[in-house]
């Protein structure tokens, strides 16, 4: 095999990063295990077992309940399908910010739910008046971002759990990427701050742990019986995933990962994730570019399409947000001696 795996050195749009040196051990021992037929591979599945308690703790939620998914998009749709389960309406609808993922529109398509998708404010959260507006006898989720995959903005979740348990709807909370930097910040987004039903919090992203690893937590057992199907080839009896063979090195590495990490490292990433985003957004505001506040690890600038061009042509991996500004994510394989060059390079082309 000729091809090299992409090098993180020139990485800034990915929300994954280089797994932690523990968590990829446990992937490579664990790769040829199953949770997803755990009479046969218990040990994984015990693993699995630990792996919800440790994401629970880490999400305010007491005797949590979920698995370890293929990452957010499984977690988002499961969730969605839980509530469409749940709901005695038979035209139900999903009612969500335009800042959450594109995942939300795969689960739509697939369960045959409605997405109202409502505007964000000023500030890039969901406008909760546009939320209320939306909001019917109909609508079987509300979803809130706790971490917005183009600008790291987290939705008022408490004020959005009203919302949904008025009209009894019930409420996800995507954290998928903001669900291990959040943790150390004063922001309302957990099991324990408001009547969150159901979470994705992945620990492939922030979390240090391998691909593929996503996380679905729910605040009660009963909430996963809803996905359940039986399974008559199976030692199991009856199965809560969407996949069926699923990845054990996926489960094994969150795993190592947090019980390595939880809670000082992810502080410390934390920090130096968030320094490393004020330091590039300070840069680029010197330098005259418009620039949102990086209220999380994530940084994103009004650079022209000709420079962002440029930019990319030097080998840098960034992305545009859906308004055509450049995004750079902050995760832990980002370091300010890359930012700097990053900059570097933006000085060179200005130049020219
Ligand atoms: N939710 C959010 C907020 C995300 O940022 C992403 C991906 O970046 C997802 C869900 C989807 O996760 P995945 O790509 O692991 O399926």
């Amino acid at each position: 095999m000729q091809i090299e795996p992409q090098a993180f050195d020139r990485v800034l749009s990915s929300m994954c990063t280089e797994p932690h040196p523990a968590a990829r051990d446990a992937a490579e021992r664990f790769l040829a295990t199953n949770p997803g037929d755990p009479g046969t591979y218990p040990n994984v599945s015990a693993l699995e077992d630990d792996a919800v308690a440790l994401l629970g703790e880490i999400a305010g939620l007491d005797d949590p309940a979920g698995y370890i998914t293929s990452g957010g998009t499984e977690a988002n749709i499961q969730a969605v399908r839980i509530a469409r389960e749940r709901t005695d309406s038979r035209t139900p609808n999903v009612v969500m910010p335009e800042s959450g993922h594109f995942s939300f529109q795969k689960a739509a398509d697939l369960l045959g739910v409605e997405l109202r998708i409502v505007p964000t404010d000023d500030r890039h959260r969901a406008d909760l008046e546009a939320v209320r507006a939306s909001v019917d006898e109909n609508t079987a989720l509300v979803v809130g971002v706790a971490g917005t995959t183009e600008y790291g903005r987290v939705d008022p979740i408490p004020a959005l759990g009203e919302i949904a348990h008025s009209a009894d709807a019930m409420l996800h909370v995507d954290a998928a990427w903001g669900g291990f930097v959040l943790p150390f910040t004063d922001y309302e987004w957990h099991f324990g701050h408001a009547a969150v039903d159901t979470m994705t919090i992945d620990p492939h992203k922030m979390g240090q742990a391998a691909v593929p690893s996503g996380g679905l937590l729910v605040r009660s057992p009963d909430l996963l019986d809803e996905l359940a199907v039986d399974t008559p080839y199976l030692e199991s009896t009856s199965q809560a995933t969407l996949t069926g063979t699923r990845s054990g090195a996926g489960v094994a590495s969150a795993v190592a990962a947090i019980e390595e990490l939880w809670p000082a490292g992810y502080r410390s990433q934390y920090i130096r994730s968030q320094n490393n985003a004020e330091w590039l957004a300070d840069a680029l505001e010197k330098r005259g570019y418009r620039v949102a506040d990086p209220t999380l690890p994530l940084v994103a600038a009004d650079v022209p399409r000709s420079t962002f061009d440029a930019l990319r042509a030097k080998g840098w991996r960034i992305s545009r947000t859906a308004t055509g500004e450049l995004r750079v994510v902050c995760m832990p394989h980002v370091t300010r001696e890359m930012l700097a060059s990053f900059v570097g390079d933006l000085d060179r082309l200005e130049v020219r």
